[in-house]
């Protein structure tokens, strides 16, 4: 009788698959096939996602983006339906999942059953409007050795200053290739950390938090719109749906800390991709204890289940305002190389409302708790100069060069020198990350620029990404870096000037 049952379910499954544009399709992630018994490894979700591409070869393609550390594809796969009016712009959806690899898998798992649902299934309608980038294995190696940081032990979501790590190269590359209108960073944050919340007996408390790209220098329209539209927009949408989520809270690890909102700098995916105008976001969604019994491996079919409720209400959300979003995309990468820029950017106490109160669960009850903590989501921002149309880098060449190439930003030597009118500084870099630098003196002057000297004409598709790496006053800058602070001489004119006009060289 048994037996009978399991051979009808199986010819169900293969008529439905046949019939599925007439080709059998992948029905179930890697992760579905195991019943979630542990996670899933790199080279499984390669092959679905090329298993998938190749059943539905009009709708969705394999793209490999870099490698990892060791050498593993960082792969993408993009939908994009045949065209009815080539005129039709689409917009450009774009969805990183699992940055922070074992440590936070769910996020790429879900991005597997959306890509199923895409090629074949009931989100297929929203392939009308939109074209869908996913990246589900941001970093492969970390995913397959058990870990959340790279095979270089760093932390890839902290690398978008320096791009030391190929995941990260692999990433912004990602990020130039597809100009993706709205991107949408995944991750999940462990309400137990063992090491510090959890020796003072809490646990927090959350099922899902968004935060936008919060950097000043991101198009103040964008910033506006990300803020008091979008955001208040998807959040209440998740809620609806069934996760109670609210607005980033930064990463609670002591009941005595003060409460801000997510991290400020371009070190983060999500403000590094702000910076070409992408309307850029983050979510997080609860990552259980392993302390505790579930009925899945570290409960994680629970965990893929609130994934993929914020992936589902984010693509329905970004679907119904996408001629919204389109426009303010539009209006920001117009701005780009145009508005002024605002340097630095710091939290503090809010006078207001000195104190909120976040509810925390007690680890030796399990009962929630309402605690107060000092409210330091006011963000005060410092330092804005005009965008300027070209930097000169006079000296530490080597230095500079290797950094432009890794964000690939393009400049020229000069050959001859050449009089021009530039902003000269003394600048003294804070003593730690939180502070601002000191501008000690300031001066428009004309100089001879030295044969030999970089010259990095801003209007380029990263030229606001350089004028915030290349100035110590910038939060972002790689000035707050130890092996570049000490090229900065608080007694010394800067050797990076501002430039008041382009200067045009002669061909060589
Ligand atoms: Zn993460």
């Amino acid at each position: 009788m048994r037996i009978r049952i399991v051979i009808i379910f199986i010819f169900i499954t293969i008529a439905y698959s046949a019939l599925c544009n007439g080709r059998i399709v992948p029905l179930q992630t890697p992760l579905e096939a195991v019943r979630y018994a542990r996670i899933s490894t790199s080279s499984e979700i390669s092959r679905y996602i090329h298993a998938l591409a190749e059943s539905y070869p009009a709708l969705a393609r394999v793209e490999s983006v870099g490698r990892s550390v060791l050498g593993h594809p960082i792969e993408v796969i993009r939908f994009s339906a045949p065209r009815r009016d080539d005129t039709l712009r689409r917009l450009t959806v774009m969805i990183a999942g699992s940055q922070h690899g074992a440590a936070e898998p769910a996020g790429g798992e879900a991005m597997l059953m959306i890509a199923r649902e895409l090629a074949s299934g009931y989100l297929r309608p929203l392939l009308e409007e939109l074209d869908i980038i996913l990246l589900p294995n941001a970093n492969p190696d970390g995913r397959d050795m058990g870990r959340r940081s790279n095979a270089n032990r760093v932390n890839i979501n902290t690398d978008f200053v320096l791009l030391l790590q190929p995941e990260t190269r692999a990433l912004k590359a990602a990020v130039e290739r597809f100009a993706p209108d709205i991107l949408l960073d995944s991750h999940e944050s462990a309400i137990l950390k063992r090491q510090t919340l959890a020796k003072e007996g809490y646990l927090t408390d959350f099922d899902a938090q968004f935060e936008i790209s919060n950097n000043p220098a991101v198009p103040a329209a964008l910033r506006d719109y990300a803020l008091n539209t979008f955001l208040p927009a998807l959040i209440n949408r998740v809620s609806i749906d069934g996760l109670p989520a609210h607005r980033y809270i930064g990463e609670i690890t002591s009941i005595q800390q003060p409460i801000t909102n997510g991290g400020l700098t371009l070190h983060n995916f999500r403000n590094a991709a702000a910076m070409s105008g992408v309307l850029s976001l983050l979510v997080e969604t609860k990552l259980d204890s392993r302390e505790a019994v579930f009925p899945t491996y570290r409960n994680i079919e629970q965990r893929v289940a609130r994934q993929l409720l914020c992936l589902h209400s984010f693509l329905k959300l970004v679907h119904e305002r996408h001629t919204e979003i389109q426009a303010q995309t539009a209006w920001a990468r117009a701005m780009l190389h145009h508005e002024p820029l605002m340097l630095y950017a710091g939290y503090t106490l809010n006078q207001e409302q000195p104190q909120t109160a976040i509810p925390m669960r007690r680890l030796d009850t399990g009962q929630l708790e309402q605690r107060y903590f000092p409210d330091h989501r006011k963000q005060i921002n410092a330092d804005e100069i005009a965008f300027p149309p070209m930097l000169v880098v006079t000296r530490h060449q080597d230095v500079i060069r290797s950094v432009l190439a890794r964000h690939r930003i393009d400049y020229q030597t000069v050959l001859q020198p050449i009089d021009h009118a530039v902003v000269a500084m003394r600048v003294k870099t804070p003593v730690n990350s939180e502070m601002r630098a000191e501008l000690l003196a300031e001066t428009h002057q004309s100089l001879t620029i030295a044969r030999g000297s970089l010259l990095i004409d801003l209007f380029q598709p990263n030229g606001r990404t350089a004028a915030l790496l290349l100035d110590p006053r910038s939060i972002s800058s790689i000035f707050r870096y130890p092996e570049y602070a000490r090229l900065v001489k608080p007694e010394e004119e800067f050797f990076i000037y501002r430039a008041s006009e382009r200067i045009l060289l002669d061909p060589p």
